[in-house]
């Protein structure tokens, strides 16, 4: 065997001693929560997606990818400044820009690319990005990618970010998820505002989780929060999530919107989204303003969610958000809990390190506005008894 495999190997043997071996499974949707997995008999209850409106599987998306009858073509044929930039990409960016009461806004290809791109672009050599130490790994990866120095505060301590942005350099680029991924808690953007403005540093919001489940009109995170453009200048969206798609957002003042055109080379050097996705966008964007009933139901599932764990003794983390995380510990008891609740129906992933940090395994349930009320009692019931017999 040669030396590449032996040391691939060795570190995968690693990885799965120490229960942390990743395994791809297949599913495949029935309906906007149940989700069938060649490994199950019966379809099982998804506690572990992202669509958390129900958007994924309507009609009107689905229409909108197969037929877009204004289409001609399916790829972009190249990236936005070459010939890839369709009139659909800047309608759908006025649209996101009118929805968020912002500027403008930039179409990326995902979420994980937007976060890269912007920190490069955005936080050069002598410059400095400070961020919550438990932001999403795309934040963490951009940082590393760029030129500038990174410095991370305590999880959501303003006094520790205070200090990090004393002590950074040049450009300040105060960065944070709005809605954290793995723990469904909330960055206090009123306060890293005040922090931003006082320190004359530019902050930037990946509000991936917030926006279609926060505020009145599903604006987020900072709508919630009362924060406009001039208090939170870079606001980063994701289509994965409660949109129902893929593909991703940033929106804010021209200026930004036009220094990345510029700079951001996870956008210059890469194609531009297919457009049946853009029409699918556009539509999930019109739904997500036109049914606010869908967000009042799921957050009517979150309180019935809670107020059960509460009533059969199951701690939680706290958040007012479809991110409900159990915490475990220990990742093979995580991993154990996840088996036993899919042998009672119910589909929820244990998230391991490096997902979350060490020590702190986790099963992440996620809920829906589509959960019927019967799936999130059976659940409890089942979470119940299985940590009686598996923690
Ligand atoms: C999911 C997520 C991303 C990545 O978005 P994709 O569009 O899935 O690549 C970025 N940031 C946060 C906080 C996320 O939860």
């Amino acid at each position: 065997m040669s030396l590449w495999q032996d040391l691939l190997r060795q570190r995968l043997r690693q990885h799965r001693d120490q229960h942390l071996e990743r395994r791809l499974t297949a599913f495949d949707a029935v309906d906007a929560t149940r989700i069938r997995t060649p490994g199950a008999p019966q379809p099982l209850v998804n506690f572990s997606g992202n669509d958390y409106l129900g958007l994924r599987t309507h009609p009107a998306l689905l229409n909108a990818i197969t037929k877009a009858p204004e289409l001609t073509a399916a790829g972009a044929g190249a990236a936005r400044l070459i010939s890839g930039n369709h009139p659909l990409h800047e309608q759908l960016e006025q649209e996101l820009a009118g929805f968020f009461q912002r500027d403008a806004a930039l179409l990326f290809s995902t979420g994980y690319v937007a976060n890269l791109a912007v920190l490069q672009a955005l936080a050069g050599r002598g410059d400095a990005i400070v961020q919550d130490r438990l932001c999403h790994a795309s934040l963490i990866d951009g940082a590393r990618l760029a030129d500038g120095r990174l410095l991370r505060y305590r999880h959501l301590d303003v006094d520790h970010c205070a200090a990090q942005l004393n002590k950074a350099p040049g450009l300040r680029v105060l960065a944070s998820d709005g809605v954290f991924s793995m723990d469904g808690d909330q960055a206090p953007i009123r306060e890293l505002s005040a922090l931003a403005s006082q320190h004359d540093a530019l902050l930037l919001i990946d509000d991936a989780h917030g926006i279609g489940v926060l505020g009145n009109n599903g604006r987020g995170l900072l709508e919630q929060a009362g924060a406009t453009q001039t208090d939170v200048p870079v606001l980063i969206g994701t289509f994965g999530k409660a949109f129902g798609l893929a593909g991703a957002f940033v929106t804010g003042p021209d200026v930004l919107i036009d220094y990345l055109r510029n700079f951001a080379r996870g956008w210059i050097y890469s194609t531009a989204p297919p457009l049946p996705l853009v029409a699918a966008q556009r539509a999930a964007l019109r739904l997500l303003q036109a049914e606010p009933e869908r967000r009042q139901r799921l957050h009517a599932n979150i309180a019935e969610f809670k107020q059960a764990a509460l009533a059969a003794g199951i701690n939680l983390l706290p958040s007012d958000t479809p991110i409900q995380p159990l915490l475990i510990g220990n990742a093979s008891t995580a991993l154990r809990l996840q088996h036993h609740l899919q042998q009672q129906g119910f589909y929820v992933a244990a998230i391991r390190p490096p997902t979350v940090p060490a020590d702190t395994a986790r099963l992440r349930i996620t809920i829906s506005a589509e959960h019927h009320s019967s799936d999130i009692q059976g659940l409890i019931t089942s979470i119940a008894a299985a940590t009686r017999t598996t923690c």
